[in-house]
Formats: C-alpha cells, sequence, structure tokens
C-alpha cells in the first residue's frame, strides 16, 4: 500500500501579483538519494515520516511534485555589500506551504533544485557539504531557541557539481515561516506598482502580524513590528556568539526568523572583530557589527514602506526615521537582559552595564572562548584559559559576587537562570567541519551523533564534555564560504 505522506499545501503566494514570482518545476536529478530527515519537524508538519523516507524522497529531490503543489521561484532584491542588485531564488523553488495538523502555515522550500530566470551565472545546483552544513546549525540555532528557518531533509542527487573541484550535487528541503525578505520589499518597491507594494505589505500582515490588520496605522506598526522582532534576534545571536557572514537584505526575513546559512559560524575566543567569511575581506559583517548592520538593512525595509506610510512625503520620513532609531534602544534592551540572565541577574541595577563591559573587555584581552567562559561562571569551574588566574578577574568576580548577594533569588535560583541562558553545547566549527568530512565518505554516523548533542545544548552532562571541549591550537584561521 501506498503511504499518504500528508502533503497539505496551499499557494497563498502564487496568488500574488505575477510579476512577484516565476512558476516554474524543479529539474529532475539522475538518482534521488535520501541523506537524512528530520523526523520530530515532519511530524510537527503533518508529514509521515516513513512515506517521505519511500516514496517521498521523489518529492524531496523535486522529480515529483507533490498533490496541491504549484512551485515558484520568487523574485527580489538586494544590497550585497552595500550594492544593490536584482536577485531572486536562483537556485531554489518554493513548493507550497504546508498547512499543519495545529493550522499553522510553513514555505516548503527546495534548496538546490535546478536553474531559475534568476540563476545569472550559477548553475542552480547546491553541494552537499554546505546543505548538510545549514541543516545542522540551522537545528543547533533552533534548539538554542533562536528563530530560524528549519531543514527536514537533505537528498543527494547522484549529479556531480562543479565548484572548486568536484562535488555531490544534493538538495535541502527548508522550512520557513514565510521567504518574504527585505530584498523582497526592495524588488516591488523598486520595480513594481504602488498597488503591487500594499499588495506586497498586506500580504506579510496577513502572515505575520495579523494582529495588526484592522489598524489604520497597519503600515507603520509593520514596520515597527519588524523592527522589533530583528531588534531581538540579532540580541540573541550576539548573545550565543553566533556570526551570520552575509547579512545582506535579501537574507533579512520579515517574520524575525534566521535565514541563509552559508558562511555563517559561532565564535570561539571572544572578539568583536571576528569574521569567517572568505568574502568578507573588510569585515563589514563581522560579530561587533551584527547590530549595526540590521539597523542599516531595517533602513532599506523603511524607504520601501514610505508611500505607505503617510500621504505626506515629509511626515512619512519622520515616522520612518523615529521607527528605525528606536532600534538600538530596543536592541540594547534585549542584549542587556540577556547578558543578565547569563550573569544569574534577576534584577536591574545601573551598574550592571560596566559589570557586563568588564566581563566582556578582560575576555577579549585574555582570548577567553565566549561559551566556555560563561558555562564555566555557571557552574564556578575553572575554564582553560588564562583569564581565571589573573588578579583582575578575582577583582570581577567578588563584584559580581556581591552583586548576586544584592537580589532576593537565592544562588540556586541563579544558577538554573544561567545554566538555561548559557548553552554548553554550540556547532563547533572543528566539530561540524569532521562531521562533513565523514559525510564525504558516505559515512553520516558523525553528523548524527552531533545533531544529537546540539539538540539538547543546556543540558549539563558529562558525556557532553566532549563536545564543549575547543580545536587545538592552529596558524590557519577558521575561513567560510557562500554561495556554494
Ligand atoms: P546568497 O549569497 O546565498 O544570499 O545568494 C545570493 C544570490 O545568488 C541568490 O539570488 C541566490 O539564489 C543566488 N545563487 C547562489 N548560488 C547559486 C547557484 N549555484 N546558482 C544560481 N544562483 C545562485
Ligand atoms: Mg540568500
Ligand atoms: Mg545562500
Amino acid at each position: 500500500a501506498v503511504l499518504e505522506t500528508g502533503w497539505n499545501l496551499d499557494n497563498s503566494y502564487a496568488r500574488l501579483p505575477e510579476s512577484f514570482f516565476t512558476r516554474l518545476n524543479p529539474t529532475p536529478v539522475r538518482t534521488p538519494k535520501l541523506i537524512i530527515l528530520n523526523f520530530p519537524l515532519a511530524a510537527s508538519l503533518g508529514l509521515n515520516a516513513q512515506a517521505l523516507q519511500s516514496e517521498g524522497v521523489a518529492v524531496l529531490a523535486g522529480n515529483r511534485i507533490p498533490e496541491g503543489a504549484l512551485p515558484l521561484a520568487q523574485a527580489y532584491a538586494g544590497h550585497q555589500f552595500g550594492h544593490f542588485a536584482l536577485l531572486g531564488d536562483g537556485r531554489a523553488l518554493l513548493l507550497g506551504e504546508q498547512i499543519t495538523p495545529r493550522g499553522e502555515r510553513f514555505d516548503i522550500q527546495l534548496k538546490g533544485s535546478g536553474k531559475t530566470p534568476y540563476s545569472r551565472q550559477g548553475d542552480g545546483r547546491a553541494a552537499l557539504g554546505p546543505m548538510l552544513r545549514e541543516y545542522m546549525i540551522s537545528e543547533a540555532m533552533h534548539a538554542l531557541g533562536i528563530a530560524t528557518t528549519r531543514s527536514l531533509a537533505v537528498v543527494t542527487t547522484g549529479e556531480t557539481i562543479i565548484r572548486q573541484t568536484e562535488q555531490p550535487g544534493a538538495i535541502l528541503a527548508r522550512v520557513a515561516a514565510s521567504h518574504l525578505r527585505v530584498g523582497t520589499f526592495q524588488y516591488v518597491a523598486n520595480w513594481g506598482t504602488a498597488d503591487e507594494l500594499r499588495t506586497l505589505a498586506d500580504y506579510a500582515i496577513q502572515r505575520h502580524f495579523p494582529d495588526v490588520q484592522a489598524e489604520p496605522d497597519r503600515y507603520l506598526l509593520l514596520l515597527k513590528d519588524v523592527i522589533k522582532r530583528q531588534a531581538a534576534l540579532i540580541a540573541k545571536w550576539q548573545l550565543v556568539g553566533f556570526i551570520h557572514g552575509v547579512m545582506n537584505t535579501d537574507n533579512m526575513a520579515i517574520s524575525g526568523e534566521t535565514i541563509d546559512y552559508g558562511p555563517c559560524a559561532f565564535m570561539d575566543a571572544y572578539d568583536p572583530a571576528t569574521v569567517f567569511s572568505s568574502i568578507d575581506a573588510q569585515g563589514r559583517y563581522a560579530y561587533g557589527n551584527q547590530p549595526y548592520f540590521a539597523g542599516w538593512n531595517l533602513a532599506r525595509f523603511a524607504e520601501t514602506l514610505l508611500p505607505l506610510l503617510h500621504v505626506n512625503q515629509e511626515q512619512a520620513v519622520q515616522l520612518a526615521q523615529d521607527a528605525i532609531f528606536s532600534f538600538d534602544d530596543l536592541f540594547h534592551w534585549y542584549w542587556l537582559a540577556g547578558m543578565r540572565a547569563k550573569l544569574g541577574l534577576f534584577n536591574a541595577e545601573p551598574q550592571d552595564e560596566a559589570l557586563i563591559e568588564g566581563l566582556l573587555n578582560m575576555m577579549k584581552e585574555y582570548r577567553a572562548d565566549y561559551t566556555n567562559t560563561f558555562r564555566a561562571l555557571t557552574f564556578a569551574r575553572e575554564a582553560d584559559t588564562v583569564l581565571f588566574e589573573r588578579p583582575e578577574f578575582e577583582q570581577w568576580h567578588e563584584m559580581w559576587q556581591a552583586r548576586l548577594e544584592r537580589q532576593q533569588e537565592a544562588k540556586a535560583s541563579s544558577r538554573q537562570l544561567m545554566q538555561n541562558s548559557n548553552p554548553a553545547i554550540i556547532p563547533r566549527n572543528h566539530r561540524v567541519e569532521a562531521a562533513l568530512e565523514s559525510a564525504e565518505q558516505q559515512d553520516f554516523s558523525v553528523m548524527e551523533r552531533l545533531l544529537d548533542v546540539l539538540s539538547n545544548p543546556y543540558e549539563h552532562s558529562p558525556e557532553q564534555a566532549d563536545y564543549a571541549a575547543l580545536p587545538a591550537p592552529t596558524d590557519r584561521p577558521y575561513r567560510t564560504f557562500c554561495g556554494t
């Protein structure tokens, strides 16, 4: 008997104006093979994992179109490292929107599914390594409690693609609240009509901010809500040491989810100047610059909305500016709240910022590992860093202990708060690379074990100690790549 997969697809995006997308089927691939499937995610989407593992592989590879799907490539634009360009899904297709048993709506996208009208010089394909990397890091982010697109499955295509070397081709099935980007608004604001812009904004509101639908100033509320979600998101990135690496406006989601896992990586030693991406020679998207460029991207978003904010242009600009200026304060508020939690603080004192800065400055000076330092503070352990032996650290530690004693909550509650706010496990670069190297040799067990550990990042277990360990010292800085 043929198992029902449980596809329950709607196509609200396909009902938007034609210029927003191109209808197109995936290009079939030679021999699809399922490499990894996300069972809990499949279940939450109302999909039968057994069916996905058998008949469903053809769908995940783009060889079969599931019932109800209307595949399409989305058009968008974007500022890439500051330069405006017309872009669009060059190697991805939206199959449709899965309506879950709970009535939620999620985009199902195939990434690596073949050429589209937006492919430019690209081959429309993706390599296995980067797709597995996106799978691991996006699922790690989810487990850390950070809003993100999810990864449903990776299949290999049985075809070879050419990058620096020959690589196995692969397709990632990506799940997102939507794939609306700041760049989607830039595309319609630049090349669409006034009506189309309003249609797009109404669509975004309906999908992500239905509460404001009936408000007369709903477009301003859309802007403010997107700013707020991004402020919360970027604060969470900073708090776990996540470096996105390619914060172009086409890679900023209106939903507030982290999107586009190209050259991202987690910071080891604390240093705001940390950059991993090989194409970011100027360090534009360094760890410490992320809040600034989030604000910059949101200003580009605000510009697209100007015609909808007020009939009077000057007043529209004023409203947009006020909203944009609020980003810094919002970000700071979320960041400070998160940092207090990382230090076990329940209430606020005016000197808290100085206390936090004091710690971060020392961490920078002694190149203390960001994740392990906070984890060591949580359990009053020695971290493998010179920091804890410094007299200035001892001084700081006394101040912190005194601060903890000035609050009502017991030490045990503080420790619990810290444990819940300081992950033991992040996707360490050397661990991710080791998983990918084994995968290249057809051994996926290393990745599966890593994924298992990553799914529980705040747990305190001795088995995890190994995964919290730092890589052996090396002179070669870690480098990441995008568009591969
Ligand atoms: P990204 O740097 O990942 O945000 O991608 C920027 C743009 O390049 C997007 O429009 C992608 O769809 C497109 N792109 C990336 N890789 C390829 C590829 N192999 N073939 C076609 N288009 C691609
Ligand atoms: Mg992108
Ligand atoms: Mg990308």
